[in-house]
């Protein structure tokens, strides 16, 4: 019988969700806080300049593609996207720079002409994260991790008969380290932990499968930007009836009976300007923190998920620059010469550090609309402690001061003069814009080598008719895994 549905969030997830769930028949409404769709995929538009606002890394489009798909539609005929000859250029203090090349025959003699290692060392890395993705892809990634019957089916035996190989037990700069003896080498991989906002010499080696997404499967970038996802899923979800509801805030959702511990079920929400609606079902897209906190304080709260430490955050500028720097890539990662200390001062110290890694992305390298001609358009940010209530008026200005000197210094440039527009974000910003708890950026940490199993699952088990999607949750943050919690949701969907 076909449901209606109400979706909380129009984060990647959430329009996942609703696209996933109105492909099947079923009525959904999507009510957004913002007034705009796509949460921490936002975009910017000032002075000539465009600026993704988050996310800038495209992987695994495929799953992107698989939403249209499913709804019959061709996904060219609303977004197009390719790959990039030089995803990242990686630069260190001692002057190396290390280009990676998306063809991994060429980015393995690089490495081997840069560095202290041989192809043949990347060649068997590559091998390494590939088999760790495989294994995991099956257990955790695409399938939900609270349903016995997964494990029961004989690809899942497989991949848990396995899994001595995924590296569970050391952290991701030990399982580095074992392939490679070059420090500009293993720093570059352990860099990887910065997509889900965590600490690579404790998080687990199996994190390393980030590694094989980006160099074996590829990093891609779509022709009108990343916002230009959002924007074509919001177009696909409304050609397949699904109905937005923009500056509405959901207050609370509906369970009945409101006591009792047995044949608990959704009935529906309350918003902050259209009162109680019915619906069968509710997915919610809002971080799982404040869906328990804020809409179902009166449940049982899965503390030990909720109290898991959080993901890092980050300080992030918006730089319009009126000069072209052609050293540089649509990529970039300037490190920094201590990264032990970096990352002990964002996990341990909670500060910012003197010598920061900065990543700058610069869409308009690829995307000439992107900023005015003879300009770029520079989106940086250094990784950063979520926020414990440090004074961040403080450490923006710190680490604004401590980017610039370390680009001068590293780019041989005097990069303050050219900055034509400026715009920040700091952790509590995050909070604010996208209800984020503590400003954390990927949810709960990866450093805990439990970490896939204290994310809450993709439905509730005692409130019939719930489910939950998002960063938040199972599998994971970033782009792609938002997406697999969308599928997953999809297949205990009832
Ligand atoms: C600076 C930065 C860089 C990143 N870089 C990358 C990258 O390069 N590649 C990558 O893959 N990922 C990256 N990420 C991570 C990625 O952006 C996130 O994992 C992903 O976008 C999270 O999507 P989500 O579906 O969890 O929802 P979110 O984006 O968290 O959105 C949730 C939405 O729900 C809405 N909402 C919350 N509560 C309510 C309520 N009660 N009522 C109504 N609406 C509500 C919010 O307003 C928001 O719009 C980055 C993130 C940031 C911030």
């Amino acid at each position: 019988m076909k449901k209606s549905c109400a979706v909380i969030g129009s984060g990647i997830a959430g329009l996942a969700a609703a696209i996933r769930i109105a492909s099947k028949g079923n009525a959904v409404d999507v009510y957004e806080t913002n007034n705009y769709p796509g949460g921490k995929m936002k975009e910017l538009n000032k002075e000539g300049f465009r600026f993704d606002m988050g996310p800038s890394i495209f992987m695994l489009p495929n799953l992107v593609d698989e939403l249209f798909e499913i709804c019959n539609k061709n996904p060219r005929d609303y977004f197009s996207y390719s790959s990039l000859e030089i995803p990242f250029k990686y630069f260190f203090e001692d002057g190396l720079v290390i280009n990676a090349y998306s063809d991994v025959e060429r980015y393995g003699r690089e490495i081997e002409s840069k560095t202290k290692d041989s192809k043949l060392a990347f060649d068997n890395y590559r091998k390494d994260i590939e088999t760790k993705y495989k294994i995991t892809n099956e257990v955790f990634i695409e399938n939900s991790l609270h349903v016995a019957t997964n494990f029961i089916n004989r690809r899942t035996v497989n991949g848990l008969r396995n899994f001595h190989k995924i590296g569970a037990f050391k952290s991701m700069n030990d399982g580095n380290k074992s392939f490679f003896k070059d420090p500009h080498l293993v720093q570059l991989l352990n860099s990887y932990a910065a997509y889900i906002g965590s600490n690579p010499f404790v998080a687990p080696a199996t994190l390393n499968v980030i590694q094989h997404l980006e160099i074996n499967l590829g990093s891609y970038i779509p022709e009108k930007g990343i916002y230009s996802i959002v924007k074509a899923l919001v177009k696909l979800a409304e050609d397949m009836g699904v109905k937005f509801y923009y500056n509405t805030t959901v207050e609370e959702i509906i369970i009945t009976p409101q006591t009792g511990l047995k044949n608990k079920k959704v009935t529906g929400i309350k918003t902050n300007n259209s009162g109680v609606k019915n619906y069968d079902r509710v997915i919610s897209n809002m971080d799982i923190y404040y869906t328990f906190k804020k809409l179902l304080p009166n449940e049982k709260q899965p503390e030990r998920i909720l109290n898991q430490p959080k993901s890092s955050s980050v300080i992030s500028f918006f730089w319009g620059i009126n000069k072209k720097f052609e050293d540089l890539a649509i990529h970039n990662m300037l490190f920094s010469a201590d990264d032990e200390g970096e990352f002990k001062s964002i996990f341990e110290e909670k500060t910012v550090t003197d010598d920061p890694t900065i990543y700058i992305s610069i869409s308009s390298k690829h995307i000439k609309e992107d900023a005015p001609e003879g300009c770029e358009n520079w989106f940086l940010f250094i990784t950063v402690s979520n926020d414990q209530g440090q004074n961040w008026d403080e450490l923006t200005k710190l680490a604004r001061k401590n980017i610039i000197s370390k680009i001068n210094r590293i780019l041989k440039t005097d990069i303050e003069k050219y900055i034509v527009f400026e715009d920040y974000m700091t952790p509590p910003m995050i909070e604010k814009n996208y209800s984020s708890p503590f400003g954390a950026v990927y949810g709960n940490s990866s450093n805990d080598k439990f970490a896939s199993f204290f994310r809450h699952s993709n439905f509730s088990k005692k409130i019939k008719g719930l489910y939950f999607v998002g960063g938040s949750v199972h599998p994971g943050a970033g782009i792609p895994m938002c997406l697999n919690s969308a599928k997953i949701m999809e297949k205990v969907f009832s």
